[in-house]
């Protein structure tokens, strides 16, 4: 028997089963990043959520085809002016498809350093125009979209009558002059209609030859053509940040619906946003923490992930230096512990089950990680547990937890200067010079090494 996954879906604001609706695997869309920039950690922590999810229904048993998009292009900046791939390109002079395959590359390279497992497809928005334009077609023919008097085809808001169920925006409810995505109101029907296709105007990069003239995709659209082409026309999980509920996902359900006449996705679940040390990530805050920071700080990138994990996904978190840090400390004392715990063959496998499963259970309801952590944290103490039990629990979970917690740790290697003021160091205290041995110990700690003394002599960190 499969364990019941239960998540929280945005739209009927309860806890779901999540299930197969083909009876032979899970079908899970992400939304995917937008490739101008670096994702910063914030990013990390809604991508993170795919990858606990598909782990823990590979853990249950099930298959699972999860599919994650790369924008880019269509996807228009805060202000609505410009394209955020096309103000990128200009600022770094170079051709806006070299800047997304320089970002997209990137982001693969963080995925993996947090040990998010790979999509099984990461189609591209670029590579999918086709793809865009039979589905905006197929809505013109059913009369759910039109052409502009300025020659963007727009989606008819009125023409789906569900619209707002997952956001709670009914269109009734919203008023004339908020602004969706895009500003050119007088060329629309209705004020709430969108662009699913924008004409290129005086645009000359970045656009395609379509049935309505040259132009490109609206974002929207994208996410509805690829999660029902990738999935074979049905979604039995879509996943996102909570920014992206409205329009966003809102525009999605929308068109994916008309598109197929049926409810188009099962369960909807947004992960809360990240904020660093009290404040919104932002470039004008000057406070975007990547991923390449926290190496640069030599914290393992785990500890991002330790402590994304500390928390429930869908209340909003509070990052800091200071967790990073306490984080990269717990990892390695439990990679330290594992280490230990394997000589011991003492292992009760009824007893390691049972907790295994209890730690599964946690993340079955609704990714409670905080509470397995906590279960982990205990088994790690326990009196009564056997080191060979504690063993085979850690070995087990791991599998959904992705912190590597028996990779063995290792100290980088020391730059030869370094080296040699530890071995000044360690002389001076060997013929009793404790004047000298403090002074050592001091410009150490300025070049970052910690040095501590025990029994067993004088050994040394680097300093979080
Ligand atoms: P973008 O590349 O801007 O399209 O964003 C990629 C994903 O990251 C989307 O699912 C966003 O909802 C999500 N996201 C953006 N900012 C944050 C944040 N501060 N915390 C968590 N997720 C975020
Ligand atoms: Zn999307």
């Amino acid at each position: 028997m499969k364990n019941k996954i239960e998540l929280f879906d945005t739209k009927s604001r309860q806890l779901q089963p999540l299930v197969s609706s083909d009876g032979e695997k899970l079908r899970v869309y992400s939304c995917g990043p937008t490739v101008y920039r670096d994702a910063h950690v914030g990013n990390m922590r809604t991508f993170l959520l795919g990858d606990l999810i598909t782990r823990l229904a590979k853990f249950a048993g099930y298959k699972v085809e999860f599919i994650q998009n790369i924008t880019d292009v269509g996807h228009m900046s805060e202000d609505f002016v410009e394209d955020k791939m096309l103000a990128q390109a200009k600022a770094e002079s170079k051709d806006p498809f070299e800047i997304a395959r320089i970002y997209e590359k990137r982001f693969h390279e963080d995925l993996h350093k947090l040990n998010i497992t790979p999509a099984d497809s990461y189609p591209k928005a670029s590579d999918c125009i086709n793809l865009m334009q039979d589905l905006i077609q197929k809505l013109i023919e059913t009369d759910h979209a039109y052409l502009g008097t300025d020659n963007c085809v727009y989606f008819s808001a009125q023409s789906f009558t569900g619209y707002g169920a997952i956001s709670g925006n009914r269109l009734d409810a919203l008023k004339p002059g908020h602004k969706f995505e895009y500003t050119e109101d007088g060329a629309k029907r209705f004020h709430a209609d969108w662009a699913l296709w924008k004409a290129a105007a005086g645009r000359t990069e970045m656009i395609w030859d379509s049935p309505w003239g040259k132009g490109f995709p609206g974002w929207h659209i994208e996410c509805s053509a690829m999660s029902l082409h990738y999935l074979n026309q049905f979604v039995d999980l879509h996943i996102g940040g909570i920014d992206l509920r409205f329009p966003h996902h809102e525009n999605e359900r929308a068109q994916s619906n008309s598109a197929i006449n049926k409810e188009a996705v099962a369960l909807w679940i947004h992960g809360e946003h990240l904020l660093f040390e009290g404040r919104k990530m932002s470039k004008s805050s000057g406070n975007v923490v990547l991923v390449s920071d926290l190496i640069a700080k030599r914290l393992d990138p785990l500890s991002l992930r330790l402590c994304f994990l500390e928390n429930r996904y869908r209340s909003q978190m509070d990052l800091s230096w200071d967790s990073l840090k306490a984080a990269h400390l717990l990892i390695q004392r439990w990679r330290e512990k594992t280490a230990i715990w394997a000589n011991d063959e003492n292992i009760d496998k009824n007893q390691a089950n049972e907790l295994i499963e209890e730690i599964e259970l946690d993340f079955s309801q609704d990714l409670d990680t905080p509470r397995a952590l906590q279960k982990l944290r205990g088994i790690e103490k326990s009196q009564t547990i056997s080191d060979g039990v504690k063993y085979q629990v850690f070995k087990a979970v791991d599998q959904l937890f992705g912190l590597d917690f028996f990779k063995p740790v290792l100290k980088d290697d020391l730059p030869a200067d370094l080296e040699n003021l530890l071995k000044m160091r360690q002389s001076a205290r060997n013929s009793g010079d404790f004047k000298e041995s403090d002074r050592l110990r001091d410009l150490l700690e300025k070049n970052g090494i910690a040095v501590k003394d025990s029994k067993e002599g004088q050994s040394w960190d680097w300093q979080l």
